[in-house]
């Protein structure tokens, strides 16, 4: 397994007896669209949520996902503004 951002090996979780060491986090992600409920809501609007056509796991490697602009990324990602895979 590879950082998907900087492309180093990533290790599983290691636990000891007292603690246990994280070096990587995973996102669940994959290629999105728009999706639009037929139902309306009570304000008269549709209902819009994405729907996922093709699901793809994320690595984040710890140092990574201590960057800012990673951060962003991901989180632009998981709200539906930008899609990782997509760049
Ligand atoms: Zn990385």
């Amino acid at each position: 397994m590879q950082c998907f951002h900087c492309g180093r090996v990533v290790q599983e979780t290691t636990h000891t007896q007292r603690n246990y060491a994280v070096d990587y986090y995973r996102l669940h992600t994959g290629k999105t669209e728009w999706e639009f409920l037929t139902s309306l809501r009570d304000d008269g609007l549709p209902h819009r949520y994405l729907k996922l056509t093709q699901a793809i796991d994320i690595n984040t490697c710890i140092q990574c996902y201590a960057r800012p602009e990673i951060r962003q990324r991901l989180d632009d990602d998981f709200n539906g503004r930008r899609s990782l895979i997509d760049i």
